[in-house]
């Protein structure tokens, strides 16, 4: 693989290493372009916040670290400060002003909960409600289309055991609605070596149906996540029977 633009650091509390580490494994692994994306902090009403994302204040350090290596690597890695967010929509249009006045550069979305949380269900428990399934693939396609985000990690993190047509229903929805955004689709690495509900093999049948392409996400959470080839090469056999290929790149989408 050439780019990577699913890269954690300890500031979401359950990541390691420095970004300099990634830095260096990415170059180890041959990649060109790797991007930074983190959990996003998120501009929640009153005393809430979660564990799992980094804080409002740690953001324009975590810009600063990135944006340095930037300079210090530039013709020998491409790197981008990114980050993985949520579409939320009661918090999403405030917390999109204060990432931008930061200098984030892209979002990924990851929409690990449904509706606004804390209030929402978590996105990879399992259901057989198809009440959930609709909501999840409402919400992303909403998240399509307030044109914030580069493209959909672990679309398939849904974590719906009902019945296959229910299943083939709203995920074909969701499906033609990125092809139709023309946002990518990401073949999650996260789910492949923690062997997670996700990749989904019946999602990848309705990539394949729709000609899609996808991108691949190490998701990595340490350091040598980006140069473990463990995944790569189940990642390969699990597309090559749908004949699904992956885009070397993405184009950027500014936030
Ligand atoms: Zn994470
Ligand atoms: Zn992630």
């Amino acid at each position: 693989m050439s780019a990577n633009y699913h890269t954690h650091t300890p500031r979401c509390n359950h990541a390691v290493g420095s970004e300099r580490e990634y830095v260096q494994k990415a170059l180890e692994a041959g990649l060109k372009i790797l991007g930074f994306s983190d959990h996003t902090p998120y501009l929640f009403p009153g005393d809430y916040y979660s564990t799992f994302r980094m804080h409002p204040q740690e953001l324009p350090g975590y810009v600063a670290a990135v944006e340095s290596l930037k300079k210090e690597f530039a013709g020998s890695l491409e790197i981008h400060t990114g980050l993985e967010a949520e579409f939320y929509p009661a918090y999403f249009p405030k917390t999109l002003d204060f990432l931008r006045e930061a200098g984030v550069e892209y979002l990924l979305l990851g929409q690990h909960f449904i509706g606004n949380e804390p209030f929402g269900s978590y996105s990879g428990r399992e259901t057989t409600d198809e009440s959930i399934l609709e909501g999840y693939c409402r919400q992303v396609i909403a998240a399509m289309d307030t044109g914030a985000f580069t493209y959909i990690a672990h679309p398939d993190i849904i974590h719906f055991v009902g019945p296959r047509n229910i299943y083939r229903k709203w995920m074909g929805t969701l499906v033609r609605e990125a092809k139709d955004h023309q946002i990518p689709l990401e073949l999650n690495l996260l789910g492949l070596r923690e062997n997670r509900n996700y990749p989904n093999s019946l999602f990848l049948e309705l990539v394949a149906e729709e000609n899609l392409p996808m991108v691949l996400g190490y998701d990595a959470h340490q350091p040598d996540h980006l140069t473990n080839t463990v995944q790569l090469t189940q990642a390969e056999a699990l597309l090559n029977p749908f004949g699904i290929r992956l885009l070397p790149t993405v184009e950027l989408k500014p936030i």
